[in-house]
C-alpha cells in the first residue's frame, strides 16, 4: 500500500481546557483511532504533529512561576515532543493491542537544520502560546521577551524560521522499512543549526506542515496527509462566495497562495507544503480533517494536491 505521512494539527490534540489530562487522553485517543484504521488498511504510516498549545501551556508555566529558569524554545519543543509522542505512541500501541494487529510503535526526538540566515531571527512574527494582559505583557518584555499586540492582547512572538532537512532521517527511514510506525519530527521537530560540523539548540519553532513536507519526501512516501479541522481549503475562505478546493496541481495552489486566499500561519503553510511535497516528487498530498482521514486517502474527501 506504500507508505504515509500524516501531519495532525494541534487542534485535533489540542487541550481547550488549558491542559487538563482527561480531556488530552480523550482527543489522543480519538486521533490515535482514526490513526490506526489507516494502519488496518496496509498503509506504513509515520505520524508527526503539531505542538502549539502544548509549547503554550509550557510557557506559561515558565512565565508564572518564577523560581526556576525559564528554558529555551529548542528545549521546550524537545519536552512537547516527548511529551506528546508518549501519548501518541502509547494510544496507538492501545488500539492496535485492541485490534489485534502485531505492530510497534516508536517516537524518535528529532531535530531538524533550519536557516538560520532567515530573516525571522531578527524580526520575529510567529505569535505563540497564550494572551497577556497588557501589564503582564510589559514586565515580560522588560525581560527581553518579545510580544505582538491584536484584538486579544498581548502574545509572545518567535522565530518560525525554515527547515531544511531533518537530522535523524537515516534512523526514521530503516525504522519504517522494518515495518515500525513511526512518530517523527513532532512540533515541526527541535530547530538547530550546525557550526563548525557541530549541532545547536536555537530559539525558534518551525512549522510542523513544513517539516512534514520534508520528512515526507525524506521517507519516499506516496501520500501526504495533513489533518486538521477543516475538510478542504477554500478560495475566498469566509466569504459569501467561499469555494471549497476539491483539488488543484502545484502550480494553481501557489498562483492561490499569491493571492493571499490562505491563512498565514494557518492554511498557507499546508498548502506551501503539499506543493513542496508534490514538486520534490510525492504523488499526492491531501489537506482534511482528521474525522474524514479515510475517505480523504480514497479520494473521497478533502483537498488534493498534485503536480
Ligand atoms: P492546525 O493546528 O491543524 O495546523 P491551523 O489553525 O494552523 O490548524 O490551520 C487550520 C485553520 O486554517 C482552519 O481552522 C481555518 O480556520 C484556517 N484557514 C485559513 N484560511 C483558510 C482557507 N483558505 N481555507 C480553509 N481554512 C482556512
Ligand atoms: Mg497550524
Amino acid at each position: 500500500m506504500g507508505t504515509i505521512v500524516i501531519a495532525i494539527g494541534g487542534n485535533a490534540i489540542l487541550n481547550p481546557e488549558r491542559g487538563d489530562p482527561q480531556e488530552q487522553q480523550r482527543l489522543i485517543d480519538n486521533t490515535a483511532g482514526e490513526i490506526v484504521e489507516i494502519i488496518q488498511k496496509g498503509y506504513d504510516v509515520v505520524l508527526t504533529h503539531g505542538n502549539g498549545p502544548q509549547i503554550g501551556n509550557l510557557l506559561a508555566m515558565q512565565d508564572e512561576c518564577g523560581l526556576v529558569h525559564p528554558q529555551p524554545l529548542d528545549v521546550c519543543g524537545a519536552q512537547t515532543q516527548g511529551m506528546l509522542g508518549y501519548s501518541l505512541q502509547q494510544s496507538i500501541d492501545n488500539r492496535l493491542k485492541e485490534k489485534g494487529v502485531n505492530k510497534q510503535v516508536v517516537t524518535i526526538l528529532t531535530q531538524v537544520l533550519v536557516d538560520d540566515s532567515c530573516t525571522s531571527f531578527e524580526n520575529p512574527t510567529k505569535p505563540i502560546g497564550l494572551y497577556f494582559p497588557e501589564f503582564k505583557a510589559r514586565k515580560m518584555m522588560e525581560r527581553g521577551i518579545r510580544m505582538i499586540q491584536d484584538q486579544k492582547g498581548f502574545r509572545r512572538v518567535v522565530a518560525s524560521p525554515m527547515p531544511e532537512s531533518i537530522v535523524e532521517v537515516e534512523a526514521i527511514k530503516k525504522l519504517v522499512h522494518a515495518g515500525i510506525i513511526v512518530i517523527a519530527a513532532g512540533g515541526g521537530g527541535i530547530p538547530v543549526v550546525r557550526k563548525n560540523g557541530l549541532l545547536a539548540g536555537v530559539e525558534a519553532v518551525v512549522d510542523k506542515d513544513l517539516t512534514g513536507s520534508l520528512l515526507a519526501t525524506a521517507v519516499g512516501a506516496e501520500t501526504f496527509l495533513i489533518l486538521t479541522d477543516v475538510e478542504k481549503a477554500a478560495l475566498f475562505y469566509g466569504k459569501e462566495k467561499q469555494v471549497d478546493i476539491d483539488e488543484m496541481t502545484a502550480n494553481e495552489a501557489e498562483r492561490y497562495i499569491k493571492e493571499g486566499h490562505f491563512g498565514k500561519g494557518s492554511m498557507e503553510p499546508k498548502v506551501l507544503a503539499a506543493a513542496r511535497f508534490v514538486r520534490s516528487g510525492g504523488k499526492q498530498a491531501i489537506i482534511s480533517s482528521l474525522n474524514k482521514a479515510l475517505l480523504a486517502i480514497e479520494g473521497r474527501a478533502g483537498t488534493r494536491v498534485t503536480i
